[in-house]
């Protein structure tokens, strides 16, 4: 069976947020494609891709131990 592709589940598609701490948030609110939302996060990891901060958040399900990647990129506001 194929999953559709999701927001975050590549590099290619990140998750944009504003400031780093709305990350573990947004991470948490993920959902494993079986279980519903029982991840937690396993791990976390920061590259720079294109001159952007981009974080990784390894996240893993308690119940069926299904592992996954998020992608998040931070969108710094604007200095005026
Ligand atoms: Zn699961």
């Amino acid at each position: 069976m194929l999953i559709a592709p999701e927001a975050g589940a590549s590099g290619e598609h990140p998750i944009e947020v504003g400031p780093a701490s709305q990350i573990d948030p947004h991470a948490r609110s993920l959902e494993c494609p079986r279980c519903g939302p029982r991840l937690k996060i396993a791990g976390e990891t920061a590259r720079v891709i294109a001159g952007r901060v981009r974080r990784i958040v390894e996240l893993e399900c308690v119940q069926c131990g299904e592992r996954r990647e998020a992608h998040f990129a931070i969108v710094e506001p604007l200095l005026q």
